[in-house]
């Protein structure tokens, strides 16, 4: 994971070492190898700008400690950057008051929703929690048949349409389950939304639909992480067109650079709250910027 951002930012740091004092040429040429490696990483222009920026600043001398040297220093300072940038504190699922907590996901096809339902589901159930999977995805035609499969997996019921396939009002589907997770006491309503290959209207509309009529505790937005930069603009595509409060990034583990998980908080202004990395159940926690600032920087 992040591998070449690893590499080229410890090399960066390697220049520094042994070194008594930075020059304004040292902290210079710093900011121009931070600029490139996170170009290079597929994060978006206006983040490398302000992280370098903030590095730069930094730098220059306002924060003298007696206990690091200046390669040192500049490890903490991009450590510290890397932490706000990818959000700062970790971001947990708020849970309703009284009622089942409502989660909807909603995020382009293959983006890796369905998986994802089930993965969080798990997750909540092995927190003592009940959820209840809802398949809302009622334009793929083996969208229901899959978060079906995969409910079985994780040993979670899925709430779905008769007979299951291509039909119905996802709508309707979506308000009949929380009616249905209120009767059996259900704690976490988990609803699947449809996606397209590209941004849709029809598709936004359709989730807008379903948001308002379920007012969701919190709506997340999935997307693959892979698809670096373009993870950006597809969230602000969903950001207008749906809203949502937090992003869960699918495929890490395939994700080589790192720019979807490294733009989306400062652009969107939501945090990741949760990270997929695996095609198996267990491969899924929530996101926590300190630990991935310190993987990148391991
Ligand atoms: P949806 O169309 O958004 O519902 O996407 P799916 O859940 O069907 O996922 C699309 C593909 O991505 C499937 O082949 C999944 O097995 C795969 N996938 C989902 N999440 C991950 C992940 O975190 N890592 C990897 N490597 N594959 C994933």
């Amino acid at each position: 994971m992040f591998a070449t951002l690893s590499d080229r930012l410890s090399d960066t740091f390697k220049n520094l070492r042994g070194k008594g004092r930075l020059s304004e040429a040292d902290i210079d040429a710093t900011a121009r190898e931070i600029r490139i490696a996170l170009l290079e990483a597929d994060v978006a222009l206006p983040v490398v700008k302000e992280f370098t920026a903030a590095i730069k600043e930094r730098a220059r001398g306002e924060e003298v400690s007696q206990a690091l040297n200046p390669a040192q220093q500049i490890v903490k300072i991009v450590n510290e950057e890397l932490i706000e940038i990818l959000g700062g504190e970790t971001r947990r699922l708020r849970f309703a008051k009284t009622g089942p907590t409502v989660i909807m996901l909603a995020g382009l096809q293959g983006a890796g929703k369905t998986t994802l339902a089930a993965k969080l589901a798990l997750w909540l159930k092995e927190q003592g929690k009940s959820p209840l999977l809802v398949a809302c995805d009622l334009q793929r035609p083996n969208a229901v048949n899959q978060l079906q499969v995969n409910g079985e997996r994780v040993g979670v019921p899925v709430f779905a349409p008769e007979p299951g396939n291509g039909t119905g009002n996802p709508v309707a589907v979506a308000q009949a389950s929380i009616e249905e997770a209120t009767r059996k006491l259900y704690d976490v309503v988990i609803v699947d939304t449809a996606g397209r290959l590209g941004v849709d209207a029809e598709m936004m509309q359709q989730a807008k639909d379903i948001r308002a009529a379920v007012n969701p505790d919190e709506v997340l937005f999935v997307v693959d992480a892979m698809i670096g930069q373009d993870a950006v603009n597809t969230a602000l595509a969903f950001q207008e067109g749906v809203g949502f409060d937090g992003v869960v990034l699918t495929k890490l583990d395939g994700d080589a650079r790192g720019g979807a998980a490294l733009s989306i908080r400062s652009i969107t202004g939501k945090p990741v709250m949760f990270a997929s990395a695996g095609e198996k159940m267990t491969d899924f926690d929530l996101f926590h910027p300190d630990r991935m600032a310190g993987r990148i920087l391991d």
